[in-house]
């Protein structure tokens, strides 16, 4: 028997999402972890259905979408949480050694960490804005600093509660829709750091930082 019926064979969805820590009813409903749901409309047992963004698949699909996995590295994932007897061929023991799935798990979790710092620091820079660049109450323009932090700072409080406090689930999807906006965040707030720290010295005025270009290109403008 080949991998995926091994596996398929030993766990339904159902056993896998309950392993997860999905709250799975009676009937065998959760809230849809691949689309935004607010009532459970996926179906889980052997296979899974959402009701509500059409994702369908197997135990392995399933876990693969959660964790950002192909087939073959879902199914060994399953193979070793589970401890499912399987006799890995030479194909499997070359390209996934078990070290290379604790680096998995590993990268996750510096991943997370690493967004979190982002986020985190974004989050003081975007204090420190909305405290020096407030505009005075005749002012015809504000400053796109304090703009920004005025319209981002919910939203990024949002995002850290979220990586604090939500189970692994949904700090995973929370990754895989934001963090590439999380890591061009990084970029630009390295390249604002030296200047960041000036404004908080210098307070307002140095014309080298008022072409703010980098406020559109990263953080969440199209929301
Ligand atoms: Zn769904």
């Amino acid at each position: 028997m080949n991998l995926f019926e091994t596996v398929k064979r030993r766990l339904t969805t159902r056993q896998v999402a309950e392993h997860y820590g999905f709250t799975i009813s009676r009937n065998g409903m959760l809230a849809c972890p691949f689309h935004n749901d607010r009532t459970p409309s996926m179906k889980v047992d052997k296979r899974f259905h959402c009701f509500g963004c059409g994702a369908d698949g197997d135990v392995i699909d399933f876990v693969g979408r959660l964790y950002g996995l192909d087939a073959r590295h879902a199914a060994l994932k399953l193979v070793e949480e589970f401890q499912i007897p399987y006799e890995h061929d030479n194909k499997d023991r070359k390209t996934t050694p078990p070290v290379r799935q604790k680096t998995q798990a590993q990268a996750y979790r510096e991943l997370e960490q690493r967004c979190y710092r982002v986020l985190s620091d974004y989050q003081d820079l975007l204090r420190r804005w909305e405290m020096i660049y407030r505009p005075n109450p005749e002012a015809t323009e504000w400053d796109p600093r304090f703009v920004e932090a005025v319209q981002q700072k919910d939203y990024i409080e949002h995002l850290l509660e979220t990586l604090l406090q939500d189970p692994i689930e949904i700090r995973a999807e929370l990754l895989r829709d934001h963090g590439k906006e999380v890591l061009a965040l990084e970029r630009r707030l390295s390249e604002l750091g030296s200047a960041a720290e000036r404004d908080a010295a210098d307070a307002v005025g140095d014309p080298a930082l008022s072409d703010d270009r980098g406020c559109d290109a990263a953080a969440g403008t199209d929301r």
